[in-house]
């Protein structure tokens, strides 16, 4: 669901009974009308212009229907009065004065031009429903009375005036009142969702940065931690295979003192870079867990895999043949790793398993480094 779903709908026109002509069919177009107004005062809320535009394209299409279906009322009860002309001219009015709005606002926002439009509508419609259709609407039930036309006009007249007039006048300013305050409300409602999409953005920015390496960009290790618990949780659960490869950099000291701290660095980078190549599968997941050290979780894969991974991974960071003259088994930089393979049962823990995986690292150095043992 969309969020700005989640907020009610602003009422930018409220129905009012003084709107009520007491002919159904004009009546009900007419409630449609303000509907698809207040459809389009409130996709204001959205950035999309493209369901603006069809709101907007909506409420156009439906009123030139409502002009036709409303005159066709009119002139069914009063043929060729001259009243009838000048309705269907303020009909006529309407779709040029609102082509004219979004003609003269080219330069400004799809959001600023709907605004204007909808003063002018929410403005049009009030004064042409509660002022001109229910003249006309009076008249025709003076008719259906037995009344004469010029007879039926006097008594619409005399309704329309006096307090009539007043309270419509009332009315109509109420209405413009309500309007731009509705349209303030739809402003300030748009803020509030950019804000909130904003804070959401920030909020998985921080999500990513506090399980993110600052140097290396790989996972950090409060993550590892976490990853761990669940993904051994889940291969417990589905009986498959859990491996885990812990490495670390041979001679990593002797780099720094050699080339200085920077070309450390460099070359961190570089052997997350070459990770991050090379375990491309969505189960493989890369940490930098400390200084120089990184592991591997493979979940979900045969026995091998961890232990071809991890001799491709050696041979990968030898290939990028980054210098480290004062280690004591090549030239270039090397790793040493322990690898674990086990399908866990409920006494493996991430104690236990990387306590395993540390005492087969361990022994890669103790024979020379540069070595994987699994
Ligand atoms: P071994 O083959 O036994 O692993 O020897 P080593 O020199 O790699 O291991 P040792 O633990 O003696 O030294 C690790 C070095 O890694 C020491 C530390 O300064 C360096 N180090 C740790 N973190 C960083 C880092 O972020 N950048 C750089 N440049 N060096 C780091
Ligand atoms: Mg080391
Ligand atoms: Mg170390």
């Amino acid at each position: 669901m969309k969020e700005e779903n989640k907020f009610e709908a602003i009422v930018i026109f409220p129905w009012n009974k003084n709107f009520e002509t007491g002919i159904k069919q004009v009546d009900e177009e007419h409630k449609t009308l303000i509907k698809l107004l207040n459809k389009l005062a409130n996709s204001l809320t959205q950035d999309e212009t493209f369901e603006i535009e069809e709101t907007f394209n909506e409420l156009a299409k439906y009123a030139d229907y409502h002009f036709k279906s409303e005159e066709a009322v009119w002139e069914k009860h009063l043929k060729d009065n001259v009243l009838i002309n000048f309705h269907k001219k303020s009909h006529n009015s309407f779709l040029p004065k609102v082509l004219e709005i979004r003609e003269k606002n080219k330069d400004k926002t799809l959001h600023e031009t709907i605004e204007e439009i909808l003063m002018f509508l929410i403005r049009w419609l009030a004064f042409h429903i509660i002022d001109e259709d229910k003249r006309l609407a009076y008249i025709i039930h003076s008719i259906k009375d037995g009344k004469q036309i010029d007879e039926a006009q006097l008594i619409s007249d005399n309704q329309m005036g006096g307090s009539m007039r007043v309270l419509i006048d009332a009315i109509l300013s109420m209405y413009d009142n309500i309007s731009s305050k509705a349209i303030k409300l739809i402003r300030e409602r748009k803020a509030r969702i950019e804000a909130q999409r904003e804070l959401q953005k920030i909020n998985k920015e921080l999500e990513r940065l506090s399980i993110t390496d600052q140097l290396t960009n790989l996972y950090n290790r409060r993550f590892f931690e976490e990853l761990f618990q669940r993904e051994l949780q889940k291969s417990k659960r589905n009986k498959n295979i859990f491996s885990v490869i812990l490495f670390d950099i041979d001679y990593f000291k002797k780099l720094n003192d050699t080339y200085g701290h920077g070309k450390g660095d460099e070359a961190l980078i570089k052997v997350a870079q070459c990770l991050k190549k090379v375990c491309k599968r969505p189960n493989d997941f890369v940490f930098r867990i400390g200084g120089e050290e990184f592991t591997i979780i493979i979940t979900n894969e045969d026995a091998h895999t961890a232990t071809n991974l991890a001799q491709l991974i050696s041979k990968e960071i030898k290939a990028l043949k980054i210098d480290n003259i004062n280690s004591e088994v090549s030239a270039y930089l090397t790793i040493s790793a322990g690898v674990i393979s086990i399908k866990p049962t409920q006494y493996d823990t991430i104690e236990s398993i990387m306590q395993q995986a540390d005492k087969k690292l361990y022994q890669a150095k103790s024979l020379g480094r540069n070595i994987i043992i699994d």
